[in-house]
């Protein structure tokens, strides 16, 4: 078949065609039929608009910004908005099949999409930020929708600009629309436990893993590396649950504490101080980089692309926990596999935070608020199931448990086509 040849990989990894590239693997695995394959290879819309803004001084400036559409044959789009100034559209373009592909695996009824602004938050005023992300959801009027494509927080985003949107969207359409995006305030129809809902999906896919490895996570250590929503608390839950997070990072630096990390110290010491761990003295600052450490389970919840060939031979971790999307190169997963180093994939690891999401477009379509518990006992359960049957696609097609993400994923996606047709 002509879509089995290797993807072409460089040194440095295009998100895209590394996405591609365990695609690909995945679709010979399962024997996935041609033309479905064509069907998924490419997003099925890509727009990308320039939006001018009148910053603070009075200048206007031009900011290029994206959606992409991967897929949407399960349900409505679904998928978060990047506020960086790095954005581009390869990157968005991975995200958003990242997307179609997480949200087939927990086996929720979205498709993927991703969205981004080329701008630095961390440079621009409350207003300019408010004026850009009220442009950005007027030009995408006709792409957004609560049953057509679904946006929610990313990076540089949250719960601020998602009211915004949700705003914006519902003044556009002259009445409320609280279903047009996830990760709103609770008093705006945000769900209950959405905020800890990715770390939370973090640590039963960790405690799931572990008891694959026989590893008692009382026994255990872990290295977080970013300390932000995803990082911290999955961090938190996971020493609640009897974990000894030893090392913590993020943009500031690595800190490593031998008897365990106090993470609820942490946390507050963060909030006090600007959102970095900039001089925390609850560890010791170290140079050491926190990825290659000799710990048993590692969990990148900061960058894409951070285990790559550069460094891929030295991860000593038993289990890797993808917190963050696309934290693996492709070349890297090769070495890393070779090892014997177990690696839970970010589009299941990362997946509590859509399915959640998820709960939080049916509470807005009923009108109707659960609980935080209902909601974590949702949650948890979705990722357990989810976790046994990437593990048993993994036994089934003898591969490692990425490639069993994407054959499960994949299947459901392409089962959806083979029903609809409608070519
Ligand atoms: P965030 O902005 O809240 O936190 C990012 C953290 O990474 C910060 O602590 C930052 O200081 C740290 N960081 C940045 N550069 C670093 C570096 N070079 N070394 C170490 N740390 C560094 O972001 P987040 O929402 O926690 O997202 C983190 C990752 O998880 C991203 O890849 C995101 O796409 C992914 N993700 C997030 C969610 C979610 O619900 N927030 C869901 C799925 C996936």
């Amino acid at each position: 078949m002509k879509y089995i040849e290797p993807a072409p990989i460089k040194d440095k990894e295009n998100p895209f065609e590394s996405m591609m590239s365990r695609f690909k693997i995945a679709a010979q695995h399962l024997g996935l039929n041609e033309e479905i394959y064509n069907v998924l290879k490419s997003p099925d819309k890509q727009v990308i608009i320039n939006i001018p803004i009148t910053m603070d001084d009075g200048s206007i400036r031009v900011f290029e910004a994206y959606r992409v559409i991967h897929n949407n044959v399960l349900g409505p789009s679904k998928g978060g908005v990047r506020f960086d100034p790095h954005v581009n559209l390869d990157e968005v373009k991975a995200l958003a099949a990242w997307m179609t592909w997480k949200c087939a695996v927990v086996d929720i009824p979205f498709g993927g999409a991703k969205g981004g602004i080329c701008c630095n938050p961390r440079e621009m005023s409350s207003g300019e930020i408010e004026r850009l992300t009220r442009a950005y959801t007027t030009s995408l009027y006709d792409v957004f929708g609560p049953d057509t494509d679904i946006p929610a927080p990313d990076m540089g985003t949250g719960q601020r600009e998602m009211a915004w949107m949700m705003d914006q969207y519902s003044r556009n359409s002259g009445m409320t629309v609280n279903g047009v995006v996830t990760g709103k305030p609770g008093v705006l129809g945000g769900s209950a436990g959405r905020v800890a809902a990715t770390g939370r999906g973090v640590m039963v896919s960790t405690l799931s893993a572990l008891e694959k490895l026989k590893i008692n996570p009382y026994n255990s250590t872990v290295a977080v590396q970013g300390f932000g929503n995803v990082g911290s608390h999955a961090a938190q839950l996971l020493v609640d649950r009897g974990t000894k997070v030893v090392a913590i990072s993020d943009i500031t630096g690595a800190y490593y504490r031998e008897e365990g990390i106090d993470i609820t110290k942490a946390i507050e010491y963060r909030n006090e101080n600007r959102g970095t761990l900039e001089n925390f003295d609850g560890a010791d600052k170290m140079d050491d980089d926190i990825l290659t450490m000799d710990v048993d389970v590692l969990v990148p919840a900061a960058l894409e692309d951070v285990i790559s060939m550069r460094n891929a031979d030295k991860i000593k971790a038993k289990l890797i926990v993808e917190g963050a999307n696309g934290p693996t190169s492709a070349k890297a997963d090769d070495i890393i596999a070779e090892k014997g180093i177990v690696v839970v994939p970010d589009i299941l690891a990362n997946a509590g935070g859509v399915t959640v999401s998820y709960f939080e477009w049916v509470q807005n379509r009923l009108g109707y608020k659960w609980t935080k518990d209902r909601v974590n006992r949702r949650s948890d359960r979705i990722m357990r199931t989810s976790f046994e049957n990437v593990y048993k696609t993994s036994l089934k097609y003898d591969v490692n448990l990425r490639i069993a993400a994407y054959i499960v994923a994949i299947d459901r996606v392409g089962k959806a086509y083979s029903y609809r047709g409608g070519f």
